[in-house]
């Protein structure tokens, strides 16, 4: 049975009666593209259990269907951060029926450093604005001890790149940094249809949650630079395309036991893990 804070969540008016109430008409600058089915922002929402202990992060709440799906899932604690303006004055009725369990930050998520936002574990639920999704995702990667777990919509073209395997066309910077420092896992997709405005593309909803401490570089950006010279000339052998890291790299390859004439792809998640260590 739901408790009484849900009760009044899930008295409030439909979503569509919100953002007409408050011209909250979809902003392509702001990447807006809304779920109005609450049967599926609670699919979302089921996805990132259990809600009920630590902080739940929501970038992007917009009118709060996903907000809602939180709730009424028992969310114990939603911190919620949203750039535009008029989504925050949509939120408030939620926020009022939501009785202290939500609170509404203004701002720009890239800006904001999840530690601050509450007590862990922390758990991030979004349906991501796509022109900021990957810079948001990677910028999380580097924090990920803050971060207990991650359940994110993207369009599906990047989940495809965040779950790529190597030799593979998707494989290559995002695979090997997410993969890295999370285990990942693809959920479902999530047709053009669900949302309003519909966008061009299919989108999925991926989970990724951290790995331990222990099993994972502590300082990402050393991964972050071997990656980004490997994959910066994808066709040329890694003996050419890492000149700019090592003095030698055709030895440091043979030191490791990778072939100096290998390309960037053909090398594993652990492979770049272990050039990072050696940088110098
Ligand atoms: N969560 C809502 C839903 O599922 O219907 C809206 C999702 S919409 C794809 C992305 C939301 O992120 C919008 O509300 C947009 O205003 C907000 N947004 C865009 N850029 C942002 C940023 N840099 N920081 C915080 N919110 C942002």
């Amino acid at each position: 049975m739901e408790t009484l804070p849900n009760a009044a969540v899930a008295g409030l008016p439909p979503l569509r009666e919100t953002i007409a109430a408050h011209g909250l008409d979809a902003r392509k600058r702001f990447g807006q593209h809304f779920l109005l089915d609450l049967n599926l922002t609670r699919r979302i929402a089921r996805a990132a259990a259990p809600l009920h202990d630590g902080t739940v992060i929501e970038v992007g709440p917009g009118p709060g269907g996903l907000t809602r799906a939180l709730l009424l899932e028992g969310a114990g604690r939603v911190v919620a951060v949203e750039v535009d303006p008029r989504a925050i004055e949509a939120l408030h009725d939620l926020q009022a029926a939501a009785a202290g369990r939500l609170e509404i930050i203004q701002g720009d998520a890239l800006s904001v450093d999840v530690a601050t936002l509450g007590p862990a574990p922390r758990r991030i639920v979004a349906n991501l604005p796509y022109n900021v999704s990957t810079a948001l995702l990677v910028r999380w990667l580097h924090v990920a001890d803050d971060i207990a777990d991650m359940v994110l919509m993207f369009q599906k073209e990047v989940v495809d790149r965040l779950a790529a395997t190597p030799r593979s066309k998707d494989y290559g910077r995002l695979s090997i940094l997410a993969q890295h420092v999370c285990e990942v896992r693809r959920l479902f997709d999530v047709p053009p249809s669900a949302f309003v405005p519909p966008p061009k593309v299919t989108s999925s909803v991926v989970r990724l949650t951290p790995r331990p401490a222990d099993q994972r570089l502590a300082d990402l950006s050393r991964l972050e630079k071997v990656t980004a010279a490997a994959f910066g000339q994808r066709r040329k052998m890694l003996r050419g395309s890492l000149l700019g890291l090592f003095p030698d790299p055709a030895t440091v390859l043979e030191q490791l036991g990778l072939s100096p004439r290998a390309r960037a792809e053909e090398l594993a998640v652990a492979d770049f893990v272990r050039l990072a260590g050696v940088l110098p």
